[in-house]
């Protein structure tokens, strides 16, 4: 089940197989159905995860 979090008041959605965190909750369901069956990350679905955003959001500058 995906988990709802509240970061910086706004609420994140979590992968609760590889924690990351996501705005949208389709998203997040998506990467958990990902990792359950595949027991990896898919990088174009953890690429629009927060961590990945913030990550990326940084090296830009
Ligand atoms: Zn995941």
């Amino acid at each position: 089940m995906v988990k709802l979090t509240q970061q910086n008041e706004k609420m994140l959605y979590q992968c609760n197989e590889c924690g990351f965190h996501y705005e949208d909750r389709a998203q997040a369901e998506k990467c958990e159905a990902w990792c359950k069956e595949h027991h990896s990350c898919n990088i174009e679905i953890t690429a629009s995860a927060i961590e990945n955003l913030v990550k990326n959001r940084k090296s830009n500058l």
